[in-house]
């Protein structure tokens, strides 16, 4: 199905690790929303944070895509090269006097049972480290997901954009990025669905236009409790089982796939999934991997 207006969507991991099956079952539903609208679909990498960056991770989760035949479009953006245009955005802010030192510990936060921005806001200069936080806490974020319909979110923190460690915050490149890559649809996780008012709050901010937001379901780990990721060390999947691989992340977002199937090339599989898509298969119920 084309339509009229451009259709530009994005699969951003970040190399915490290499790219398990979750994350296949991720970038395959943005990759096959994209394809069947007749879109573009780019790759960036959140490599922001070198703390918990895997060594080598970048180049798996690139080798893993390609393996799978999910081929994006131009080059690879490389959130690391791009500080320069966080700087900048955080200039903006700071000169519309939006931006603002915040010293508490993750303790004293607790302490105070919540973040206590009125302290943070008078306090002049300190020799610690500090975060800097968006001044944007206040009423909620309205949004129309793709597969869970209306979500209201309060906005009750003011957003920190930089970290104590100097390192740019998640919540300031994502935004950044998707505003400078003219990404039209985001189409992700729905473990990241709670972080999106924020988003949208930071993109009004910043006065650009909103793409739409759709959250898939997760896959959950055996037993069902946690979702696999990164952090619970999920196995990377097996590049030499792409089409299997495949087929299984394809029941997962809802298809029927039949045992023949399999037996056929990537690129194939692809373009069977493109020709099927439809929005509406997909439900919000998380699901468990065998
Ligand atoms: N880099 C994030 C992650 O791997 C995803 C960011 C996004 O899709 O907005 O969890």
């Amino acid at each position: 199905m084309k339509s009229s207006n451009p259709y530009i969507g994005r699969f951003a991991p970040s190399p915490s690790g290499p790219l398990h099956f979750g994350s296949l079952v991720c970038a395959l539903g943005s990759y096959l929303d994209a394809q069947s609208h007749g879109g573009q679909w780019l790759l960036r990498m959140e490599d922001l944070d070198p703390p918990r960056e895997e060594p080598g991770a970048a180049t798996r989760i690139l080798n893993s895509l390609e393996a799978h035949g999910l081929h994006w479009h131009g080059p690879v953006v490389w959130q690391s090269k791009r500080h320069a245009l966080y700087e900048e955005t955080l200039e903006q802010l700071r000169k519309k006097e939006l931006l603002y030192p915040c010293y508490c510990s993750r303790s004293q936060i607790r302490e105070n049972g919540g973040h206590d921005n009125l302290k943070c806001r008078v306090k002049i200069a300190d020799s610690g480290a500090c975060a800097l936080r968006l001044q944007c806490a206040g009423g909620e974020e309205a949004f129309i997901d793709i597969w869970r319909g209306k979500q209201c979110q309060p906005i009750r923190e003011d957003t920190i954009l930089k970290r104590r460690d100097g390192l740019h915050a998640y919540q300031l490149a994502v935004v950044v990025d998707d505003i400078a890559q003219g990404i039209t649809q985001v189409v992700r996780g729905a473990d990241l669905l709670d972080t999106t008012g924020a988003q949208i709050r930071l993109f009004h901010i910043l006065g650009a236009k909103l793409p739409t937001f759709g959250h898939l379901p997760l896959v959950m780990g055996p037993g069902g409790r946690q979702k696999l990721s990164k952090q619970n060390h999920a196995p990377a999947i097996d590049d030499n089982k792409a089409a299997v691989n495949l087929c299984t992340a394809l029941g997962f977002l809802g298809f029927h796939v039949s045992q023949a199937l399999e037996q056929g090339s990537t690129e194939h599989i692809l373009n069977w999934a493109t020709a099927r898509w439809q929005r509406h298969q997909i439900d919000n119920h998380d699901r468990q991997l065998h």
